[in-house]
């Protein structure tokens, strides 16, 4: 069986570029060694084995790109509270 390839797979604010993830939740973080966009928990699995200077060369936004994420998450929060 063959995973299904979204259009919005690796793109920001669409679809995780894990194949196996391509979640729509909170694709902010950018990865510069493959070009393609990230959710959280899939950023953080890659650099989860990364000394600072790694992370620094594949997510050479991260701390910028949490910033951005968690303004989202606030945002639908709040969201989810009007509607
Ligand atoms: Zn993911």
């Amino acid at each position: 069986m063959s995973q299904t390839i979204l259009p919005g797979k690796g793109k920001q604010f669409r679809n995780c570029n894990r194949t196996a993830c391509q979640s729509p939740d909170g694709v902010v973080f950018w990865n510069r060694a493959t070009r393609a966009y990230y959710c959280r928990t899939c950023a953080d699995l890659i650099l989860q084995n990364c000394t600072d200077e790694e992370r620094e060369q594949i997510f050479p936004d991260y701390n910028e790109n949490i910033v951005v994420y968690k303004t989202m998450q606030r945002t639908i929060r709040h969201a989810k509270q009007i509607f």
